[in-house]
């Protein structure tokens, strides 16, 4: 008899365990399994494509993209696609992300502008590595949001501003890189000269909704040498100043 109540209680035990195990599984994502998630993105779409940077690889795993989605669509916050962040804007594909941060070969010291902020994530990307980063986005109240958002997890190397990107940020030009995140149909003149000597840009050129081509431009005086990276789709380049 006492043999048997023992058996009982442990099973009883055994199933109360099983019952809590389930309950964590069934509960939103934790940092932990995002972390987990982030990991098995960067294996598969990063180093996976063929990225071997290890800056790149770092600043892949470091940045928490979780943070830079709508609540909607947390759940894909580490699906190698863009999703919405609203204003008919987009975060980018995480490998694409990888792969113009790699084409610039940033190095720690250097000073880079973005054109098109959008969440920040691309800035945030760029700030793990580099000193300094100046990002423009045209639509308020995503500037303000992603201004927020870097303040709020750490990144105090980099600056938003509200501004149409096409005429770039004088005031702190020449940029050692410069990385364009919405497609214009030609390369923007401001920003070519705004690239330092011996610079790089990457920028997505081509018609909305059609085939846009990502360049690589370098600059070695006054000569700029144009690489073709592959066809690419970016939101366009807008230049109609929007405060909602
Ligand atoms: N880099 C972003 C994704 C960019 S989506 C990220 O990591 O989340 C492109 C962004 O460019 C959009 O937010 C859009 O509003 C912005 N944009 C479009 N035209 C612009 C312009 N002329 N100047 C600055 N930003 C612009």
């Amino acid at each position: 008899m006492r043999g048997k109540l023992i058996t009982a209680a442990i099973l009883l035990l055994l199933i109360a365990t099983a019952c809590k195990t389930k309950e964590k599984a069934d509960e939103a994502p934790n940092e932990d399994s995002y972390s987990a998630a982030r990991e098995a993105l960067v294996e598969e779409a990063i180093v996976g494509r063929g990225i071997t940077t290890p800056a790149v690889i770092e600043a892949m795993n470091a940045v928490p993209r979780h943070e830079f989605v709508p609540d909607d669509y947390l759940a894909q916050a580490y699906a190698d696609h863009p999703l919405p962040i609203g204003y008919g804007q987009t975060i980018s594909q995480p490998y694409i992300v990888a792969l113009m941060t790699d084409a610039l070969n940033p190095d720690e010291s250097d000073v880079i502008l973005e054109v098109g902020t959008g969440s920040g994530y691309q800035a945030a990307v760029l700030a793990e590595i580099v000193d300094r980063v100046y990002t423009i986005e045209i639509v308020g109240a995503l500037a303000e949001q992603a201004g927020d958002r870097l303040d709020r997890l750490g990144y105090t190397n980099v600056e938003v501003l509200h501004d149409d990107g096409y005429f770039g940020w004088e005031d702190h030009a020449p940029f050692d890189a410069i990385i364009v995140t919405a497609a214009p149909d030609h390369i923007p003149p401001p920003l070519l000269t705004q690239l330092k000597d011996g610079g790089k840009m990457v920028i997505p050129v081509g018609p909305v909704g059609g085939y846009q081509e990502l360049w690589l431009v370098e600059r070695e005086g006054d000569d700029y040498t144009n690489i073709s990276l592959g066809g690419v789709r970016f939101v366009p380049l807008t230049r109609d100043l929007r405060n909602e």
